[in-house]
Formats: structure tokens, sequence, C-alpha cells
């Protein structure tokens, strides 16, 4: 393939921009795949995640043949999430596929599982061997001439930056902790999830049916998060146990009984910062971003300054559009960050290869249509985790009946789950 001749030039190879140029290339687009690290020999380490992947997350891969087998992806069949009091909502997959089980219009869809776990080396690998066979999809390590770039750099975007597209948003004081574990008990297909002073943890099932392994994400408190990475493994487990099995000394949370009896760390410990974030343009011609960084060019960091000047000289003509983390973040709680970026992968490629064939790929009233479209997909997304994640935070005795009143609200309202349900399943 022509170094000079691509349609699209997609900048990051994580999940999303992995999967964006499958379904442009296996539609016979031609698309460079800017992977910075492509040919260097430092192997990274593995990420520690399990993702909660929705049905839609599901389809998308399979369309591209890259959903991992079996071993690597565990099916929700439950899910329990616990307030700091009585509060408490749980969903059933079996329930929900039930008529007249409240969860109404669920009963006529096929509903195998509320999500999957999917295991995310595994994921990443299936990707990655894809590609290899993708003849279309030429993997670089630098920028390359397209008439459409696509930006998936996550949420540090360098490229973002140095087009000077600002994004809105705020930092939570809060960083996630994610690490593995194993249980004393198989966990039936039941994920959990505990909102305990200042700590949110989920845990979700991993090894199948039959397995008794979670993937554990922590979000705490910036302290918190800074004294949980210093302890022993032992001690770790130990706090994590005290959590889940109601025990807290900050809080009231006998009311979680998953039947969790002890926990051990099988896996190493990672930290991320937390952000809710959204870019204020999603997409633009390269000429407009041009001059918004110029006018906007009060003394740039010099690595951005770098990489906007080669990223100048590799432009030519075109528009550009941001997907995944680098247009959008929100709080892991809900799990949905993966899924919205897979969810803008959907979209923008069915609006590109969907348009009349005289409109090119760069068209920007088909990009201005997908960011639109998305835009109002992220909102009910990134509301509702800012929210939930304030509530939480808050330790008012008003406000802590108010949210476990809510909660137990939540469980009795069949319309209320249903459309809960429904949004993060995503049918
Ligand atoms: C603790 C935690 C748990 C989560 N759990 C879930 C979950 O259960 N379900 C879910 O849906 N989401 C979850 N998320 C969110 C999810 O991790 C992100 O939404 C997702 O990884 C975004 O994918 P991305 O490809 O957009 O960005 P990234 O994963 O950040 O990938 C960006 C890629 O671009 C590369 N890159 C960066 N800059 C450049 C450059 N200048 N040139 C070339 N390449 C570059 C990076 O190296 C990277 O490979 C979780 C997040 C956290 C922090």
């Amino acid at each position: 393939m022509s170094k000079t001749n691509f349609d699209v030039c997609i900048r990051g190879a994580g999940i999303v921009g992995r999967a964006l140029a499958l379904k442009l290339g296996q539609a016979k687009l031609r698309v460079a795949l800017v992977d910075s690290g492509a040919g260097g020999s430092e192997q990274s380490p593995r990420d520690i995640r399990a993702y909660a992947l929705n049905h839609a997350s599901r389809q998308l891969l399979e369309s591209l043949r890259c959903w991992p087998d079996d071993s690597a992806i565990t099916a929700v069949q439950r899910m329990e999430v616990h307030g700091d009091t009585t509060g408490r909502v749980d969903f059933d997959a079996a329930q929900a596929s039930q008529p007249g089980a409240g969860l109404d219009a669920l009963a006529t869809t096929d509903v195998q599982a509320l999500a999957w776990i999917v295991d995310v080396p595994a994921l990443e690998d299936v990707l990655q061997t894809a590609l290899r066979f993708q003849s279309t999809v030429e993997i670089v390590t630098a920028p390359v001439p397209a008439r459409l770039t696509a930006i998936c750099e996550g949420k540090f975007s360098a490229s973002r930056d140095a087009l000077g597209i600002a994004s809105h948003g705020h930092d939570y004081p809060q960083q996630a902790i994610a690490t593995r574990v194993k249980a004393s008990q198989p966990h039936g297909g039941c994920a959990w999830q505990w909102f305990s002073g200042p700590h949110i943890v989920a845990l979700l099932p991993l090894g199948g049916a039959a397995g008794d392994e979670y993937a554990v994400v922590w979000s705490t408190s910036c302290e918190q998060a800074g004294r949980l990475s210093a302890l022993s493994d032992s001690a770790f487990a130990h706090e994590l146990e005290a959590i889940v099995n109601g025990s807290s000394n900050d809080s009231a949370n006998q009311y979680a009984q998953p039947g969790v009896v002890s926990l051990s760390l099988i896996g190493s410990r990672a930290r991320w910062p937390l952000r809710l974030s959204q870019a204020t343009h999603w997409c633009g011609t390269m000429a407009q971003a041009e001059t918004v960084a110029k006018a906007s060019a009060s003394p740039a960091p010099a690595k951005n300054r770098a990489t906007h000047d080669a990223a100048h000289a590799a432009q030519g003509p075109g528009s550009w559009v941001l997907l995944g983390d680098a247009a959008h973040t929100i709080h892991p709680l809900s799990g949905s960050g993966l899924n919205l970026g897979l969810g803008d992968v959907a979209t923008l490629s069915h609006l590109l290869l969907e348009q009349p064939n005289w409109r090119p790929v760069h068209d920007l009233r088909v990009l201005r249509q997908y960011e639109r479209e998305r835009k109002a997909a992220m909102l009910p997304f990134a509301f509702a985790t800012d929210s939930l994640q304030w509530l939480f935070w808050q330790d008012l005795p008003l406000l802590q009946s108010l949210r476990n009143w809510g909660m137990r609200g939540v469980s009795s309202s069949g319309p209320l789950k249903d459309w809960l349900v429904r949004q993060a399943m995503n049918l």
C-alpha cells in the first residue's frame, strides 16, 4: 500500500483505535493505524483489568470476529449493588427475560447475560491478531497524510491538545485501583458493587460460570488509594474483605453479605486518576484546527509543539474526528467507558460506510452527525455516574438516608429498573 494514499489515519492503537481500523479496513477503506509502541522491543506490562462489556460492544466485536474465546469471558447473570446502609438494588438476567418479571421491556429480548466480563489482555491480543490479517490496514509508527484523521489516543491525547481542542470537566478527588483476587467460594456469575464511605468497590466475576476469581476495581480518595497501594498483599485483601463482608470500621455495611468469606490477591495492583471530561468539539477540518491552535499558541509545552509540527507536516487538507477516551471520560463505577468508545466506533463506521459514494470520507456533515449522536448517547452516562459518585461521596446523614432510600425505590420500581438495565446493557 502506498504510504501517501490513505483514506483514514487512526492515531492510537488502544481497543477503540484497533476496532475502528478493523471495521473500516474490512469495508475496504485504506487505513493507517499509528501504534507508537509498534516495532519497539520493550514489552509494556499487561493490563490487570477486566472490562464489563454490554450487548452492543459484543455485537461490534463479533462483527469484527474479535470476541475472545470462552476462557477469557464470564457472563454476568446477576448483579448486586449495595449502598452504605440498607440500600440495595439487584438485577437478574433470568428474571429480565421472563414476561411479567417487572423488567417488561426486556421480556421480549433474548437476554443471555446482563454483561460480559472480558479479560483486557485477551481482547487486545485478539484485535492485534485480526489486524495482522487485515491487508487494508497498515501499522505505522508516526502519523501519515490521510483524508480523515481519527484520534483515538485516550484521555491524554497529545494530537487533540495540539489541534487546540479544549476539554471541559473535572478531576475526581479519587483514584481507581485494579487487581485480581481469588475467593473462597465460586461466584456463580454474580457481579458485586459496594458504596461504602469514600470507597466504591466492584468485584467482577472471572473464569466462567464455575469460577472463583474476580477482577477488582476499587475507587477511593487519592489519600486512601496511596495508602492501599502501599499495603502488603494480605493486608490489602484483608481491607477488601472488610468492605465486601460488611465489617468495615467506617460504615454500617452489614447489609452486604455476598457470601465471599475470604479473598487472596492473585494479581499486581495498578492505579488510575479519574476524570469526567468531554472535548468541546469532536470533529472539524484540519484548516480550522490550525487556526485555533495558532490563536491559542500561548506557549504550548515543547512536547506538544513538537507533536503538532510533526502532525502539521503529515496532515495536509482533511478532517479530524475524536473517538473513545480522547473525546470523553467518565468515572469507572458504571463500567461504561469502553462501551461508549466502542459505541463511537459503531456509529462513525456506520455513518461513513452508509453514506452515498459521492461523499468523501472526511465530509464534515457526516462527522457532525456522528458528534451529535454520540454526545447525546454519552450524556445520561456522564450525568448518572457523576451524580452517583457525588451522592455517595457526601457524609451528611440526610444524604445518606436519601441515597439508600433511592436505591430501595429503584429496586422496587419495575419501569425505572427496566430503564437502568436497558441503558447499561445498551439494548
Ligand atoms: C480502573 C478502570 C476500570 C474500567 N473498567 C471499565 C469497564 O469495566 N467497562 C468499560 O466499558 N470501560 C471501563 N473503563 C474505561 C476504559 O478503560 C476506557 O474507556 C478505554 O480504555 C478507552 O479506550 P481508548 O482506546 O479510547 O483509550 P486508551 O485505552 O487510553 O488507548 C489509547 C491508545 O493510544 C496510544 N497513544 C496515546 N498517545 C498517542 C500518540 N500521540 N500517538 C500514538 N498513539 C498514542 C496509547 O498508548 C494507547 O495505546 C475503565 C477504566 C478504568 C480506569
